[in-house]
């Protein structure tokens, strides 16, 4: 028995190819995504389509190191060699590239990236804290509006961005009631799952059919498992991953965790748990553009000092998932999560008692056996 829905999420990144491309024939422009930090919503409200460009696969990387250097996150020589092969076609088909200065590798290939495609950079505060900072990423997000306008010629209204409020906030709602029917346990979805459904999902052109889509799903899900659909036995470890983004093509570490007899029933991951708490009150009367700011400055990611919130977001995520042991992964040459590492340890060993595993590795297999025989030591321990 396993749900019929959880197909139709296979091909959806490939399916939506077309759809982009039929909309830009009809003059629909599209503005690529890397970063969660982009109020999305600015853009939907423009009559764009917002596109999350491929960042997760080890092929470009070669042609990317003939530019930047080797000892860089694989994430970002990823980004770069996608685009600099001309092998995304969400980057071939975007108009612009709605780029952020988070961590200092990605600010820096993004002023190379401009050679090959526009792309505007919002400045982003380093901290959440005090009313400069809200004030400096309202002043960005205004500017974003702007550039966003003359792309599409058009006024993005106080109505158009309401609309768009209200779509993100069911797309967030429906993500985290599919993240949430693993509060279960046994576990309802494998981690492997939860991954393939937020990647393609991230690639739907349409986002109100993308939020019934995983409506469905979750529906589905409920009803089997009150005829004993579960993933995994009663035993099985429960892990949370946690760190840096992962995606299809860098999910080797929820793969071997999984392959070792666990279930990654949680992920305080950019493109899992980590932004779809953040939720704008509809009936906030005050400048969406503010109330946007408000949402976006506070997600819990490493670039930001301090980031207290993610240690918050971890432990409730632990409580409410009842985890038995968490893996914190660092793409190699990410500073801001490596440092971060030890206050997570910390929390995790010294305060939960739990234990725990950090990870520092790239998108390559050439540490598999390595890692699984690490992350075997840890289950272990459970
Ligand atoms: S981890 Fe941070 S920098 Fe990376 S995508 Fe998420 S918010 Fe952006
Ligand atoms: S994983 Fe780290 S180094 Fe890589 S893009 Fe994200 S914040 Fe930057």
């Amino acid at each position: 028995m396993k749900p019929a829905m959880l197909d139709s999420f296979n091909e959806v990144r490939e399916r939506n190819i077309i759809s982009i491309k039929e909309a830009k024939e009809q003059g629909v422009k599209v503005i690529g995504k890397y970063c969660t930090y982009l109020p999305r919503e600015l853009v939907l409200a423009a009559g764009a389509i917002p596109v999350s460009l491929c960042s997760t696969r080890e092929e470009p990387i070669a042609a990317a190191e003939e530019v930047l250097p080797r000892n860089l996150c694989p994430l970002i020589k990823s980004s770069y060699g996608y685009a600099a092969t001309d092998k995304c076609p969400y980057f071939h088909f975007c108009d612009l590239v709605m780029a952020e200065t988070t961590c200092d590798g990605k600010k820096k290939m993004y002023e190379i990236m401009q050679a090959i495609k526009p792309v505007h950079v919002m400045q982003l505060p380093q901290t959440q804290q005090g009313e400069a900072a809200l004030t400096m990423w309202h002043e960005e997000v205004l500017k974003a509006k702007r550039v966003i306008e003359d792309l599409c010629g058009v006024e993005v209204t106080t109505d158009a961005l309401r609309q768009a409020i209200r779509l993100v906030n069911e797309e967030n709602r429906a993500l985290q009631a599919l993240f949430d029917l693993n509060r279960a346990k046994p576990a309802l979805i494998s981690g492997m799952d939860l991954v393939k459904i937020s990647s393609q999902i991230s690639f739907h052109a349409d986002r109100w059919q993308a939020v019934a889509m995983l409506d469905s799903l979750v529906s589905e899900i409920r009803d089997l498992a009150a005829q004993g659909y579960r993933v995994g036995e009663e035993s099985s470890p429960r892990v949370l991953v946690t760190g840096t983004p992962v995606g299809i093509g860098s999910e080797k570490v929820v793969a071997l965790a999984e392959q070792c007899g666990a279930v990654v029933v949680a992920m305080e991951l950019c493109n899992a748990y980590k932004p779809v708490f953040l939720h704008i009150d509809e009936e906030d009367r005050r400048d969406p553009l503010l109330l946007l700011a408000e949402k976006y400055l506070h997600i819990p990611c490493s670039v930001m000092t301090p980031n207290a919130g993610r240690m918050d977001l971890l432990e409730s995520l632990i409580c409410d998932f009842r985890i038995d042991a968490v893996i914190d992964l660092t793409w190699q040459a990410c500073h801001t999560y490596n440092v971060e590492s030890f206050l997570v340890e910390e929390l995790v060993k010294d305060k939960l008692g739990l234990p725990f595993l950090h990870v520092e590795t790239d998108y390559s297999s050439a540490d598999l056996e390595g890692l699984r025989v690490r992350i075997e030591a840890l289950l272990e321990m459970v």
